[in-house]
């Protein structure tokens, strides 16, 4: 009878499929090394499934389409948008833009 790693018996076709998984994130590990150490140094998420990593920047979780123009930049008028100033898009980690006074 084989036994698992975690100390349960299993058919040896478990045991050869752990194996055969173990063997393949050991080998992805060490191919995407050098990428997934990139990645975490610039702060992006990495999603790993099986051959495939993806990687992610999540500053761009932040931006958000404007929603007083629809993200097309123009205000009443065909004018630039106030809220976004023409960019579409607003930024949540922006700083608060000061109102002016009169
Ligand atoms: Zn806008």
């Amino acid at each position: 009878m084989n036994v698992s790693p975690a100390g349960v018996a299993v058919s040896l076709w478990t045991c050869i499929r752990e194996q055969a998984l173990a063997r393949h994130w050991k080998l992805s590990d060490a191919l995407f090394a050098e990428i997934d150490g990139f990645a975490w140094v610039q702060g992006w998420a990495i999603i790993r499934y099986r051959t495939k990593h993806t990687y992610r920047d999540p500053r761009f979780d932040r931006v958000v389409v404007c929603c007083t123009c629809g993200g097309d930049g123009k205000g009443e008028g065909g004018r630039m948008c106030r809220t976004c100033k023409g960019d579409g898009l607003l930024n949540f980690c922006d700083p608060p833009v000061a109102r002016k006074t009169a």
